[in-house]
């Protein structure tokens, strides 16, 4: 992990920050002290990380993206396509390990 401003190495945590949605860790720079959040890759998600997780989840168990598809439409009441959930298992599967 560096710091976005001077790229130091020398990090701390610096407690979290809350919100309805997720809990963000802070981080100080002890070289330019800058107080950063980490970027976890969700941010700019238009839907929850709960079901993007789900939906991911689901289809690395072996359910098809009809399947998955269904089940968040039945279970969550949330309409998405087939190539959204495809997107997703490619682009954010990374950051669910
Ligand atoms: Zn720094």
């Amino acid at each position: 992990m560096k710091c976005p401003k001077c790229k130091g190495k020398n990090i701390i945590k610096r407690g979290k920050r809350y919100n309805k949605t997720n809990t963000k860790q802070l981080y100080q720079c002890m070289k330019c002290n800058l107080t950063f959040m980490k970027h976890d890759g969700f941010e700019r998600m238009r839907h929850n990380k709960k079901i993007i997780s789900r939906a991911i989840h689901m289809h690395n168990e072996g359910l098809s993206l009809f399947q998955v598809q269904d089940h968040l439409w039945q279970h969550d009441g949330i309409k998405v396509t087939r190539k959204t959930i495809s997107d997703w298992t490619k682009k954010y599967s990374v950051f669910l390990k």
